[in-house]
């Protein structure tokens, strides 16, 4: 039988653009080494991944057949820690994409302040069409490829898209049963009863808050006078709009990938949008059903239509290059922030434009820096085999993501810059630094 571990929320199949990430990542990066007037070295160092790791996975199918699975890790930067990332299973993952991947984990962790280094996995497949057992497989043999090139101490995995919880324990379990060791610390995402962190299925929602908190304390607007429209209604937007609901904003729109039709559909509700009451209409995939939708009085409109709402706030929380040169102008002047809780959701052209006209958007690699975050947590909590209370946990988020956010919006002020360039500058002149300190260039 082929059953989805997770047949929620992560079901739909995501449409990839023809868009290179990694060479986005690195135009992103050219830009920044010059404000910094970084040295050809540094750039030729911190412009690539360090080490690539692309190797075959042959797993015996539940029909008895067997099948070669690629699959990779790339460890981006090392060298303010043990390199953190997740692994991404999906049938168009490519080395370019996991390339660009890394290397924004390697400047998120980096403008928060973490002692952690940047990396990424993946395995090109379809879980969808994979049983149970098959993905068991897939991760044990991940782990049984990798096993001497990660550990608690050098490189520490997550999930990511289409991998979940279960996915990191059958890593987890692989790993020590290789080791003979107990290594907590080896994985991060695990479930709360074998050694996940408390706190870490908000993180990410909630840290996109706290920045987008601080971002309105800056324009000295109370977050009760506001509305905010999101793109997606998975992990990430979810937490966002429940806690952006507790600062008073209320959230007038979603929007979210319609497994059946292939499509988007935007969900209206003007008077705000509940996600437990949203959540009664979710279909089978995750996705909403719409007749549920328009009972509870949601009006069901094209997609796109997020992005158009007259709205203060702007959460792309889905998926990469959804706000691109063809919508960008569909924008509302209203709108003050964008919080991007997605990773690479616009694109350079769309981003130039936002620029132009000023509005605040706080980069993808802060706004959804929670998640690693936590993550780091878990990772200490594990390699302290100690575990602290989810009020902990999210108290001290909080600190780490509102630090951050200063430290990025002060630097901004002061040199003029826009949000997302000074948050590279932080990120990339830690990293500089200590490549620099530790002699390598
Ligand atoms: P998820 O799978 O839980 O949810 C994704 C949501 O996006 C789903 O509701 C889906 O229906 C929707 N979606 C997909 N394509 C869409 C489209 N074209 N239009 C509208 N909605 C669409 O994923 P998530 O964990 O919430 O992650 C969302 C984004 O945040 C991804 O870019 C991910 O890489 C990034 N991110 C996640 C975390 C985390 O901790 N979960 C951390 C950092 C970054």
């Amino acid at each position: 039988m082929k059953v989805s571990v997770r047949p929620s929320a992560r079901s739909y199949i995501l449409s990839y653009k023809p868009y290179n990430s990694f060479a986005i990542a690195q135009t992103q990066f050219d830009g920044v080494a010059e404000i910094l007037g970084l040295d050809a070295p540094t750039r030729d160092l911190l412009r690539q991944p360090m080490r690539e790791y692309s190797f075959a996975i042959p797993i015996r199918l539940d029909d008895g057949s067997t099948q070669v699975f690629r699959g990779f890790r790339i460890q981006h930067n090392d060298a303010r820690g043990p390199s953190k990332g997740g692994i991404r299973f999906h049938p168009q993952e490519t080395q370019d994409t996991v390339r660009a991947l890394a290397m924004w984990m390697t400047w998120k962790c980096a403008v928060v302040d973490l002692p952690l280094g940047g990396a990424k996995g993946g395995v090109i497949c379809d879980p969808h069409n994979l049983s149970e057992r098959e993905q068991e497989a897939i991760c044990r043999g991940w782990v049984r490829q990798m096993v001497r090139n990660v550990g608690p101490q050098g490189d520490v995995p997550a999930p990511d898209v289409m991998t979940n919880a279960q996915h990191m324990l059958w890593m987890l379990d692989e790993y020590e049963h290789i080791t003979g060791s107990k290594a907590p610390g080896f994985i991060t995402g695990k479930p709360v009863t074998s050694g996940g962190s408390f706190g870490r299925t908000e993180a990410t929602g909630y840290g996109v808050i706290f920045t987008v908190r601080e971002a309105l304390k800056e324009l000295n607007v109370r977050a009760s006078d506001t509305t905010a429209s999101v793109q997606g209604f998975g992990n990430v937007a979810q937490y966002a709009i429940r806690l952006y609901e507790q600062l008073g904003g209320t959230t007038v729109c979603v929007s979210c990938w319609d497994q059946a039709d292939q499509t988007s559909y935007a969900y209206q509700k003007k008077d705000g949008v509940n996600v437990d009451e949203l959540l009664t209409a979710t279909d089978r995939f995750g996705g909403i059903d719409q007749g549920k939708a328009k009972d509870l009085g949601y009006r069901v409109l094209p997609g796109e239509d997020w992005l158009k709402q007259e709205v203060d706030i702007l959460i792309p929380a889905a998926m990469e290059n959804q706000i691109v040169e063809e919508n960008v102008h569909d924008i509302s002047d209203r709108v003050k922030i964008i919080a991007e809780g997605a990773n690479g959701p616009t694109t350079t052209e769309a981003d130039a434009v936002l620029r132009r006209r000023n509005v605040v958007v706080i980069p993808d690699f802060l706004a959804n820096a929670g998640g690693v975050t936590c993550s780091y947590f878990e990772q200490v909590q594990g390699n302290m085999n100690y575990y602290w209370s989810k009020d902990e946990v999210l108290g001290k988020l909080d600190s780490k993501m509102t630090a951050g956010f200063i430290a990025v919006s002060d630097l901004a002020r002061a040199r003029t810059l826009y949000l997302r360039d000074a948050a590279y500058v932080i990120a990339i002149d830690r990293v500089a630094r200590a490549c620099r300190d530790r002699g390598w260039i």
